[in-house]
């Protein structure tokens, strides 16, 4: 495998935005602008609320349906969390692990990343982790030591075939909603550091297989050139996923 044989994914982050109805807008506008385009992948990750209009909505399209956390039990005594076997009944197939901002406001550790991750992946969801350093650490030039711990702590335990399901979302913490973006060659050198971790965990095909996307104020003006690195397999977009117009234009970008 290597980056013209990986899949490439175009995921959209909405946090806490879009209502039900707000949602079903933005699909339908969506749906129809991304007709055909089979180059990449098309996810939108919703808020849970949203969840079975927008599966409704995007059933036989080529929009696939994400979400935005899930609990590591199954079951039980866990009031306000969802499992990954609700998201799944639901028509859910990937969830993003871990995000800076979960690390950052709700407590979300590596450990507790790595609980939810092999709980997505039994129920058969498709994880999208998310790592990424701070700006201090950048300045303090540890990124590769912080993305690799992020990495093999979240990967602790999981098998080869499965770390081939798991797609991994380089974001700078610095670059999220602030509108600064990673060079291209930042997101590559970081995204090729995370790709070696996994050939020291899993071997080079395992490696080359996995989908590495960049996240961090990606947007139509600065995608085709992110996406065009070796190491970038894709985008995990915040603001600019908001707008069908903006999206269309980042998943034209990957095509
Ligand atoms: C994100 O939420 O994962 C993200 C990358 O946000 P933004 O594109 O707005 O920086």
């Amino acid at each position: 495998m290597n980056k013209a044989t990986r899949k490439a994914v175009i995921a959209g982050n909405w946090k806490m935005n879009m209502t039900p109805s707000e949602a079903l807008k933005l699909v339908s506008e969506l749906i129809p602008a991304v007709q055909g385009k089979n180059g990449c992948e098309i996810v939108v990750c919703v808020p849970f609320v949203d969840i079975p209009a927008v599966v409704a909505a995007a059933n036989g399209t080529p929009v696939k349906v994400g979400a935005q956390n899930v609990h590591f039990m199954e079951s039980g005594a866990y009031t306000g969390e969802i499992s990954a076997s609700m998201l799944k009944e639901c028509g859910v197939e990937y969830v993003v692990i871990g995000h800076s901002e979960r690390r950052q406001y709700f407590g979300e550790t590596d450990e507790t990343v790595n609980l939810r991750l092999k709980a997505a992946l039994a129920a058969g969801l498709t994880p999208i982790l998310c790592v990424g350093e701070l700006l201090t650490e950048r300045d303090q030039g540890i990124t590769a030591e912080v993305v690799s711990k992020q990495t093999k702590v979240a990967l602790l335990g999981v098998a080869p075939e499965d770390a081939r399901r798991v797609i991994i979302a380089y974001e700078p913490v610095w670059a999220i909603g602030t509108g600064r973006t990673a060079t291209s060659e930042q997101a590559d050198e970081v995204c090729g550091i995370i790709r070696a971790v996994l050939a020291d965990l899993y071997g080079k095909d395992t490696a080359e297989a996995v989908t590495i996307q960049y996240g961090g104020s990606m947007k139509p003006s600065n995608a085709a050139e992110l996406l065009a690195q070796y190491n970038v397999d894709g985008g995990l977009i915040g603001g600019a996923s908001l707008k069908a117009s903006d999206f269309t234009a980042i998943i034209d970008a990957a095509q």
